[in-house]
């Protein structure tokens, strides 16, 4: 297989095949962007051929799979017809897969019309990995992410209208010291409204070679303690009160892990939650983040 780097996975697509279809990302602003710090320049979408090659040897394995994600930072950001392309030889070559994943960004969904959605839709994408990460305008802002809170919900409700379902990224301390409690009201507003079929919460870590690491040295940004970090993850869950939807935070940057389904177990995660922030040891966890920031 062609992999640019070692890759990983998100846990809720274990039993994904992975394919490697582009390298970089196209966007590559964002000032926390620790995968814009690996492949600085401009995005590159890998040879057909090499696609083709990853495919054959998938189509030896033992397991027939029903499910591809496309690897790369945002690959449903490139070309369109170079995705088709490549959208339409999965199915030649593993005529089992069902479904076809991968990263999104808000604002490649916005640069494809609604025939095109369709036409994804009709060729198996389903599932979209999506970075929504924030409802708070400010936070979008200062990260310099290219989407405002009200472009998710529109693109949210484009891909409802062609049946594509997604989980919706939240990033937990992207508004820094002090503003936790804001962003999780403002961003649970915004989530509440679209409903997704899963939320995957993440957490903040400011990773060396970032713009962002350079800013936090100088002073420009103060990250949040941990402690803040359970408590706007608690007041963005208890916030979500108009949401039926799983709920995880399996990820290895966030120091709490858990998963649930809204409404059912939102008390049991906001108990939770109340109990790690009034237990934090933030020397410990702190240790634990920088340590992670090295993976
Ligand atoms: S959109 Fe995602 S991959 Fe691209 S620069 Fe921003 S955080 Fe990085």
């Amino acid at each position: 297989m062609h992999f640019s780097e070692k890759p990983h996975r998100l846990g809720f697509e274990r039993a994904s095949a992975l394919l490697q279809v582009q390298i970089g990302c196209t966007w590559g602003r964002c000032l926390y962007c620790a995968v814009c710090s690996r492949h600085p320049g401009p995005a590159v979408v890998t040879p057909l051929e090499e696609v083709a090659e990853d495919l054959d040897e998938l189509s030896q394995n033992w397991r027939a799979y029903d499910r591809v994600f496309l690897y790369g930072p945002n690959p449903f950001g490139i070309p369109n017809e170079q995705l088709l392309e490549r959208l339409k030889l999965i199915h030649e070559k593993l005529p089992s897969v069902k479904t076809i994943g991968g990263f999104a960004c808000i604002t490649d969904i916005a640069a494809r019309s609604d025939a095109e959605l369709a036409e994804w839709a009709a060729l198996g994408v389903d599932g979209l990995s999506l970075g929504a990460e924030s409802g708070y305008a400010p936070a979008l802002a200062f990260m310099r992410k290219p989407h405002k809170p009200a472009d998710i919900e529109t693109q949210c409700r484009r891909l409802d209208t062609v049946g594509i379902t997604y989980t919706l990224f939240y990033l937990v301390g992207m508004a820094g010291k002090g503003k936790g409690a804001e962003s999780a009201k403002a961003s649970a507003e915004v989530f509440n409204r679209i409903d997704p079929y899963r939320i995957n919460v993440m957490t903040m870590s400011v990773f060396k070679g970032t713009p962002l690491y350079e800013m936090v040295q100088g002073g420009a940004f103060e990250p949040a303690s941990e402690r803040e970090n359970f408590l706007e993850m608690r007041d963005f869950i208890a916030g979500l009160t108009d949401c039926e939807t799983f709920i995880d935070t399996g990820h290895d940057v966030n120091l709490v892990h858990f998963d649930g389904v809204l409404p059912r177990d939102r008390e049991g995660m906001v108990a939770l939650l109340d109990m790690r922030a009034k237990h934090a040891n933030e020397r410990m966890l702190s240790e634990y983040r920088t340590r992670m920031r090295s993976f």
